[in-house]
């Protein structure tokens, strides 16, 4: 018989009832001696969150959306959960002991509770790259000043985090994310003018959340995910690339000086990278086929067209303006894709939105989490009305 006398690690679900945070808990219900939940987040599905919490008796659950809170509270009533909303109320969340902080809400609204974990948690395991996006400097301060280890969760992420040298950052020539294409891979860009919500959000391989997936089609995704390695891996903007593989197969790679190129693979299932953060440096079962290459027979690859997917083009351009413009392209983007999801503007009109806004003035410092907040909260303020009569940004 063998004893396991390791205690369980302790982990905070920011964003449980997300596609991110299912696949966590899935993962979670399947090691019951390992992981406890300290607390779940949910931003505003009420139901969902109170039978997570059911489950898997937190000792805090909070629900983002102030109205849902009678609702929660109802229906926890006969447990010993605290229960609590509101913004302020994640923060609490956050702050709660554990060890490790898993920060899967969608967008910029997460950004304050997760920098919060990086404050409280020894590891915060990041799926919410917006964070990166909009505050990646300051983020990353934080990280280092508590000394926070953090985990990528972002499936590219955690393909060049398991190979690449950070002890010889110097010997890494180029870090080559690859992007499956999305849904409009082989569009004309006058097919994507006309394209729908329903068919940007079918993803030809990965199942997620609306925002990603119409993020995946415009393949804005790829330019927050340059963004986000370019903080998460020091190497420098100009050395990171990406590269089309429809398969997604191949997660990405890293290439050294001496002509060696190291990748990570895996079926296009994030249960794999979201296992190998929550385990980490240990590594956990996840169920599933074995991947098989020779039945799976071609991997290809192909060059961007950035002609065609003008927002991988415009985010590495506010990348590499730097100051307030990630900030800007985050939440620009953030506003046009919800109103792409709302039919009020067309599929093209999400990169418009983002160029447009950036164009307007970046002079705005986003130093601060108070400069951050003021910054986004203008550009959101801008992409509302684009396009629309007597809008700043037309
Ligand atoms: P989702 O929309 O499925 O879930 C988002 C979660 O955040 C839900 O629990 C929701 O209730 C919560 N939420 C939404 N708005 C909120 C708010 N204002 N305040 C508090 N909570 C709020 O999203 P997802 O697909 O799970 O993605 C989560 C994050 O992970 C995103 O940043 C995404 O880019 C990243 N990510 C996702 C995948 C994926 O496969 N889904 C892969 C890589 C990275
Ligand atoms: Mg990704």
């Amino acid at each position: 018989m063998t004893i396991n006398n390791k205690a369980a690690k302790r982990i905070t679900l920011l964003g449980s009832t997300g596609s991110v945070g299912v696949n966590t808990l899935d993962l979670i219900r399947l090691n019951p001696d390992r992981f406890d939940v300290v607390a779940l987040t949910a931003g505003k599905d009420v139901d969902a969150l109170i039978f997570q919490a059911r489950e898997f008796r937190p000792e805090m659950a909070v629900i983002a959306d102030p109205s849902g809170y009678q609702a929660l509270a109802d229906g926890l009533r006969d447990l010993n959960i605290t229960v609590a909303a509101g913004p302020e109320a994640l923060i609490a969340a956050a702050e709660l002991p554990s060890d490790l902080a898993l920060a899967a809400i969608v967008g910029a609204a997460g950004l304050p509770a997760t920098l919060a974990a990086v404050q409280t948690c020894s590891t915060v395991a990041l799926a919410n790259k917006e964070c990166l996006v909009c505050a990646g400097d300051l983020f990353m301060e934080a990280v280092r000043r508590n000394g926070t280890t953090l985990l990528p969760v972002d499936s590219e992420h955690s393909a060049i985090f398991q190979v690449f040298d950070a002890e010889n950052v110097q010997s890494v020539e180029r870090i080559i994310l690859t992007a499956s294409g999305g849904p409009f891979r082989d569009w004309t860009s006058a097919q994507m003018a006309t394209a729908t919500p329903q068919q940007a959000v079918a993803h030809p391989n990965w199942s997620m959340g609306k925002k990603i997936s119409v993020d995946s089609a415009t393949m804005m995704n790829k330019g927050l995910e340059l963004i986000e390695a370019h903080h998460l891996f020091p190497v420098g903007e100009q050395k990171i690339e990406v590269l089309v593989h429809p398969q997604s197969i191949v997660h990405s790679l890293v290439g050294y000086i001496d002509g060696s190129v190291l990748a990570q693979l895996g079926s296009p299932d994030m249960k794999t990278p979201i296992a190998y953060a929550l385990a980490w440096p240990e590594r956990i079962a996840v169920a599933g086929e074995p991947l098989n290459l020779a039945k799976i027979s071609k991997l290809c690859f192909e060059a961007p067209d950035f002609k065609r997917f003008p927002a991988l083009r415009v985010a590495r351009e506010a990348l590499q303006a730097g100051g307030a413009a990630p900030t800007i392209l985050n939440a620009a983007n953030e506003v046009a894709v919800a109103r792409f999801l709302a039919e009020e503007i067309g599929f093209l009109d999400i990169y418009r939105t983002v160029e447009d806004i950036l164009a307007l003035d970046q002079s705005d410092k986003s130093d601060t989490l108070d400069e951050v907040l003021a910054v986004d909260a203008e550009a959101r303020r801008l992409a509302m009305s684009w396009g629309t009569v007597g809008s700043a940004a037309e």
